[in-house]
């Protein structure tokens, strides 16, 4: 399954599926449509179990609000904020259910579960939980031109714009540069 339909940029697994609600700034773009994208996504992040069921209408509802649920809670790291008490437990009865667990398939591994779109939600909020409440908090940052969230994996940890195709860093560099270039005219 290819990647190219969505952007895997952000630095961790959580953000990226919190990604797939794109420009939040602006309008939105919603890259979680059907169940079936939801799928093509489960795909695309290699939280995958081959013949597992495709997802349900309900697992997209799922999907949804605990993407909402984890950018919501990657904001509080950020601006310092306490995090909302159904935000909380949104993840937390997700992280809780039983993850997706590597099994060993020849000199590879798959990723396994009974109920795979429901484990796969545990992975993700597992995932949220040790970034966000973790050693990397300090690192989470929103994009002033898009508000995607990424983590900051850079060394010296000051990087401001996300790495999207769309060039967000590009374009505040070149409007900056026409700014300075009209004041000094
Ligand atoms: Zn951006």
């Amino acid at each position: 399954m290819s990647r190219a339909n969505f952007e895997f940029i952000s630095g961790s697994l959580c953000l990226d599926f919190v990604d797939t609600l794109g420009n939040r700034r602006a309008e939105p773009v919603e890259h979680l449509v059907t169940s079936g994208d939801l799928d093509r996504w489960l795909d695309a992040a290699r939280l995958v179990c081959p013949f597992r069921k495709r997802a349900t209408a309900a697992n997209l509802a799922d999907a949804r609000e605990l993407r909402d649920a984890i950018y919501r809670l990657a904001l509080t790291a950020i601006d310092g904020t306490a995090a909302a008490i159904g935000d909380v437990k949104t993840i937390n009865r997700w992280s809780v259910q039983m993850p997706l667990r590597p099994v060993i398939k020849g000199v590879h591994f798959e990723l396994e579960a009974s109920y795979p779109v429901k484990a796969a939600f545990s992975t993700i909020a597992a995932d949220a939980i040790e970034l966000i409440l973790g050693e990397r908090r300090s690192r989470i940052r929103t994009c002033p031109e898009c508000r995607m969230v990424f983590v900051d994996t850079s060394r010296p940890g000051k990087r401001r714009w996300c790495s999207s195709a769309s060039g967000c860093g590009n374009r505040a560099k070149v409007r900056e540069h026409r700014a300075r270039a009209n004041s000094s005219l």
